[in-house]
Order: C-alpha cells, then structure tokens, then sequence
C-alpha cells in the first residue's frame, strides 16, 4: 500500500457529495466498499459506519486498533463561483506538489484521512482486527461522536487521522462551551441637539477562536467598547451596536450607530483612537479599518441605564489566553473569545462568547468569570453547548509507538504537540471510557476556506508511517 493508491481513493471521494447533514451518497459509498470486498460493515441509526478487518493470520492476538476519521466536508465557495456541493464533483488541480481545489473546499479534511482508511481495508497488509470508523458531521458539532452508541467500536486503542500538520503527533485537544449574557433594554428619547454617527470597524483578521486566540489579533467588539467607554460621559446615546458572528470566530467586525452632542468632536476622537489602534496592532492587524460617518437613522437610543452597563461589561469581559499549558510548552490552556454582540427584536442585546479548555475544571472557571462580568451588569446568563476535551497522556503506549516509528522511517522525533480547538477524540474518551488515542494527518492548508490544498509529499511520508504504524502495532 503506498500514496497513490490513497490519492486514487481521494479523487474518488472527491467525487461524492458530502456536505455535513447530508452524508447519505458517502455513507451508501462506504457500505458499497465494504460489500464488494466482504468486510464487515456496521451503519448507526444516525449513519456513522463501522467496516471490520480480521486480523491476518498469527496476528490474532494483537489488540484490535481503531482507525477513525469523518464522512462530511465544509463546502464553502468563492464568491460568483457557480458549484453545487449536492450534486458537483470537487475542482481540484495538482500544482507544485500540492493537490488544491481554487474555487472550493477540497474536503481532504477529512476526505484524505478517510481514504487512507479505505487502502487499508483493502490492503493484504499483516495486521491485528482493525475497526475503521466514519462519523458523520464532525464539521458542525461533532453530531456522529455524540450521538454514537457504547459498543459501536470495541478497539481500546484509536488513531484519529484529522490532524493537518505532518510530522505532528496531536495527543490532547481543548473541549468548550458558550456563555450567553442578554440585557434587556427600553428606548429613550433622542437628545436635543445631537448628530447621528456610524462607527465602523472592520477588515480585522479574525481567526479560529481556538488556533488563532494566542496570536495577538485584536476584537472589534473590544476595540468598540473601549472607545464607547470614553464616550460614556460626554452625553454618548447608544442606537444600535452589533459585531462578530459566529462563536468560534475572533470578531472581524464591529459597528456602533451613537448620538453624540453636535458640541463633542467624536468623529476627531475616532480617527485618533484608529491611530492608537494601528500603532498598538502595527503587526498583527496591518488592514484594520476604523471609519466614523454621519448617518441618517429613525431608531430611538437605549437607554442610557443599559447602554452603560453593557458598554462596560463588554470592555470588561475577559478575551483571549487565560492559561498556558503546563505539560506542553507553548500550548494554550485555557481561552475564551467575545464572539459576537447582536441586538434582537423585544428589547433585547444578547451577547455571544466561547470558552475552551483541556481540562474540565478550568473551563467552569473561565465560563464562571464570564459570567460573573455580565452578571454584574445586569444581565441574564446562560451556559450551553458543552463538549469535553481530551487532556494529554505523555505516557501514551500508541504515542510511544508511533514516535518509535516515526524515527526508524526518518530519522528525526515527530512533534508531540495538543491543540487548542475541538477533535472528536475529546468525546470518545468521555463516552467510552479509557482509550489510548494519538491523531495525525497529512498536511493540509487552508481548510474550511476556498483554496484548500494538499502537501502530496507529505502525504507520502504519512502513509508510509500510517502502515508502519497499524502493521507493527501490538
Ligand atoms: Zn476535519
């Protein structure tokens, strides 16, 4: 078994829609594989599969290993890009050893993983029972590890293959949840004498609010805050504020529509706060824009009463890195990112943050802290959408494997590194009590964005390791 039959299997992937919730054609794809090679293939209620190897003859004894990656794909496209991922095959073109889809998503995350999986299956390689397992819909909330039942797989040791780093071997990764803080509010009357300005931020770099949260990019919505702080008691009246989108997005954006005394020089104020702003960020937000304009608007302000406490409470709020490992050099612990602040309908503003952590505890505590900043402002707090993290084992039999491995094909140690960000091993070991696991992968760039590529050489070195790995397993 080597790459290019991987890469075969890849292109034939690509061919499959697989857009998350709507895994049907993949999932009627893999049970097809199975079928036509007589292997044992289990299909959940929710479609995860399952596909069985025996062990080889004299490797019966060997433990069973899982192997483990994800049917969906993220379809995002470029703009004016005319695909439908519910029915068109993916673009892609090999260029300068790279395999990249220009206009799309490629799907490699997890597509390669998957397909490596596949050469496996149909491999005459000497190996111990091995269980593949395909979730579905890891791209938008991990549905298949959560919804998966006890005993789907019996292996006690897995190998994720979703990583995006070759020469990286991922043994812990951050879980997280959502901390929502909503002010209820009433209009006040417009002050005589005041003009209607748009504050707008934008052109921020933003990033993924687990990977990108230790890089030192700024929060639109804490720049805003900072600024209507100020302005608080210079007769400032609040219209509307809203920024960021989604929780695991470092805000890109932030407007604020304010009346302000016609006397005040708000707008000067503005530009001179956008100067500080870029001096401050001079390498991390080279493009941030900050502009201040008239603006023409009927709405009456918040009330002031409200508009204070929550102006504050959103520069208060802590963002950012809380905790830095203690087991591994240089990897976030602990983190919580202002994601979003939106006004709705029926006189409310709700407010949008996340918070990660490896470990259980801490993440309590920094989703505590967040809350104790909103309630202090009067607002209403809610935790949701909680998912356990997988806290790093150094002693790990299948890390020790797979390094020894590593070194006898290259010659040089793997990395040994966690990720501050969400892996679907962190649900396995809570649901399935304790499993040795280790996640690797080709590397990839780009994911999740139009422009996905695939470094071919190290997909090379990948397989090479992925089938010195589950051959010399024990
Ligand atoms: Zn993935």
């Amino acid at each position: 078994m080597n790459s290019s039959e991987v890469l075969e299997i890849f292109k034939e992937i690509t061919r499959i829609p697989r857009e998350s919730g709507h895994e049907e054609l993949m999932t009627a794809f893999l049970q097809d594989f199975a079928k036509r090679r007589n292997l044992e293939c289990r299909v959940d209620p929710i479609g995860n599969v399952c596909i069985v190897k025996e062990a080889s003859p004299g490797k019966e004894d060997v433990p069973t290993l899982v192997l483990q990656g994800h049917q969906d794909m993220v379809c995002e496209k470029r703009n004016g890009v005319t695909h439908d991922f519910q029915t068109d095959p993916i673009n892609y073109v090999i260029e300068d050893g790279w395999m990249i889809a220009k206009d799309t998503t490629l799907g490699a995350d997890d597509g390669i993983g998957v397909a490596a999986m596949l050469a496996i299956l149909e491999s005459d390689l000497p190996t111990g029972k091995i269980e593949c397992v395909f979730t579905i819909s890891e791209e938008t909330g991990m549905d298949g590890a959560f919804g998966m039942e006890k005993g789907f797989f019996t292996g006690r040791t897995l190998i994720n293959l979703d990583s995006e780093d070759e020469g990286q071997m991922f043994i812990g990764c951050a879980g997280g949840l959502e901390t929502y803080a909503t002010f209820d509010y009433t209009r006040e009357v417009l002050k005589a004498g005041n003009t209607i300005l748009r504050l707008a931020i934008t052109d921020g770099v933003g990033g993924h609010s687990g990977d990108d949260i230790n890089k030192g990019r700024a929060n639109t919505i804490q720049l805003m805050a900072r600024f209507l702080c100020g302005e608080l008691n210079r007769g400032l009246q609040l219209i509307l504020i809203r920024g960021g989108n989604k929780h695991n997005a470092i805000a890109r954006e932030c407007e604020a529509i304010v009346a302000v005394p016609d006397s005040e020089a708000t707008t000067l104020r503005f530009n001179s706060f956008s100067d500080d702003v870029k001096a401050e960020y001079c390498r991390t937000e080279p493009v941030i824009k900050m502009t201040a304009a008239q603006y023409g608007c009927t709405e009456q302000p918040v009330d002031s009463e409200v508009a204070a406490r929550l102006v504050r409470a959103l520069f208060a709020c802590p963002h950012g890195v809380e905790a830095m490992s203690q087991d591994i050099d240089g990897l976030v612990e602990t983190s919580t990112n202002l994601a979003a602040v939106r006004m709705r309908d029926l006189g409310k503003i709700e407010v949008l943050t996340s918070q990660r952590s490896a470990i259980a505890s801490a993440r309590k505590m920094i989703a505590a802290k967040v809350e104790a900043c909103f309630v202090l402002a009067g607002a209403t707090v809610e935790h949701t959408s909680e998912y356990p993290g997988w806290k790093p084992n150094v002693d790990s039999r299948i890390l020790a494997q797979c390094v020894e491995s590593y070194k006898k094909l290259f010659g040089f140690a793997p990395e040994i590194k966690a990720i501050h960000a969400g892996l679907e091993c962190g649900l396995f070991g809570e649901k399935f009590g304790d499993l040795d696991m280790i996640s690797f992968g080709p590397t990839l760039r780009g994911v999740h964005a139009p422009g996905e590529k695939l470094d071919l050489a190290s997909l090379d070195k990948f397989v090479d390791h992925l089938v010195d790995v589950v051959t010399n397993f024990n």
